[in-house]
């Protein structure tokens, strides 16, 4: 069993190591446990993961309460954005995005030639579903709806009573790809996943998730889509086929039977996120209800010389997210670290400098 790092244990920084917070990463590292099936598995990584990746499959399927062939395996959700996209790609579509959202939906679309609509985001960023709604039934030919929730760098939700009805209502030509990467962190109860409208059989949407985020895996580039039988089979057709990383399938099936880890990784973020409102909160900037690993908040100065000047304390914070302009996403590390970039923040407070 794991405990919340110790919130005295300040982490040092040093130009070697500085502290990441521009990725989203998970700062804590997998669990011990999903580790040593990763190593353990270095030594028979000769092989493809033949008898694994079905092992992998069925244990997903039962997590989300899904037959087994209604989940994809892709290398990481970027993947399974690209392929689901590529899916549906027919002549005259065009895909449907929140001006401020997660870009690789914008950037796999360009690739595929997709008209891009990107719909003007309410107050604070928030998505604006009805604006999306009227985007489809203004459109002559197919939609596809990228969703990312929570959404990517604004770190809120959208609830869900507020997307099921148009989802249900089955808008004809449209698909919905809803990405939930950082579902696990959400302690909004006005968030639920659409698995369960898969599972009461909406076959419009196409669920990513990712072992990248709450189970630290991102460098193990392992996720999963869950659809319909059908969108699989055509999703299925676009990725790189049965051949995923060896020690990442190990350490993702370990992983998923680790429930110590994944309660442990969601509270160290609960952790890292009140070291942080507070900060922020002390210097008087204004920031967004954080249901995610990271935070989204406005800059005390330009946002060019803010980043330059946390580099010098060797902090690395959020790049530009257009139109955001001077907004600033901050990935929540591990309290340690939150602690140190606490301290340096109140002190460049102190001199003036922010
Ligand atoms: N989706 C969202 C919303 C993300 O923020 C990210 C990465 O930051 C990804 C997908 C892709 O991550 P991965 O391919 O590691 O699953």
């Amino acid at each position: 069993s794991f405990s919340v790092p110790m919130l005295d244990k300040v982490v040092i920084p040093d130009v070697n190591n500085p502290v990441r917070l521009n990725f989203n990463e998970n700062a804590l590292g997998m669990s011990p446990s999903a580790k040593q099936a990763a190593i353990n598995a270095v030594p028979k990584a000769n092989r493809y993961a033949k008898a694994e990746m079905p092992l992998l499959n069925k244990r997903l399927a039962k997590h989300h309460n899904v037959d087994d062939a209604q989940i994809l395996l892709t290398a990481g959700s970027s993947e399974g954005i690209r392929s689901a996209i590529a899916a549906f790609v027919k002549p005259n579509t065009q895909l449907v995005i929140p001006e401020l959202t997660y870009s690789d939906g914008e950037y796999f679309a360009k690739i595929f030639n997709l008209n891009i609509t990107k719909v003007p985001s309410l107050p604070d960023w928030q998505i604006d579903i009805k604006g999306l709604q009227k985007a489809v039934e203004d459109y002559k030919g197919f939609s596809i709806v990228y969703l990312v929730n929570p959404n990517n760098p604004t770190s809120t939700i959208f609830a869900t009573h507020q997307i099921e009805p148009w989802i249900k209502s089955k808008p004809k030509n449209t698909i919905f790809i809803v990405d939930e990467a950082y579902a696990e962190f959400v302690n909004d109860p006005a968030f639920k996943s659409v698995d369960k409208l898969i599972i009461q059989g909406c076959d419009n949407i196409i669920l990513l998730k990712t072992f990248s985020k709450i189970h630290a895996m991102a460098g193990l580039r392992v996720g999963y889509a869950v659809s319909s039988i059908e969108n699989i089979k055509n999703m299925a057709q676009y990725v790189a086929g049965e051949k995923l990383n060896y020690c990442g399938v190990c350490a993702a099936l370990t992983s998923m039977d680790d429930q110590s880890f994944l309660t442990y990784s969601k509270k160290a973020v609960d952790v890292s996120r009140q070291i942080m409102e507070k900060t922020l909160s002390d210097l008087g900037l204004h920031y967004l209800k954080s249901e995610t690993n990271f935070m989204f908040h406005k800059s005390p100065i330009d946002l060019k010389d803010y980043r330059e000047l946390m580099k010098n304390n060797f902090i690395l914070i959020g790049r530009d997210f257009e139109p955001a302009t001077n907004w600033c996403r901050i990935s929540l590390g591990s309290p340690g670290e939150m602690l140190y970039v606490a301290n340096i923040m109140n002190e460049l407070k102190e001199k003036g400098k922010i």
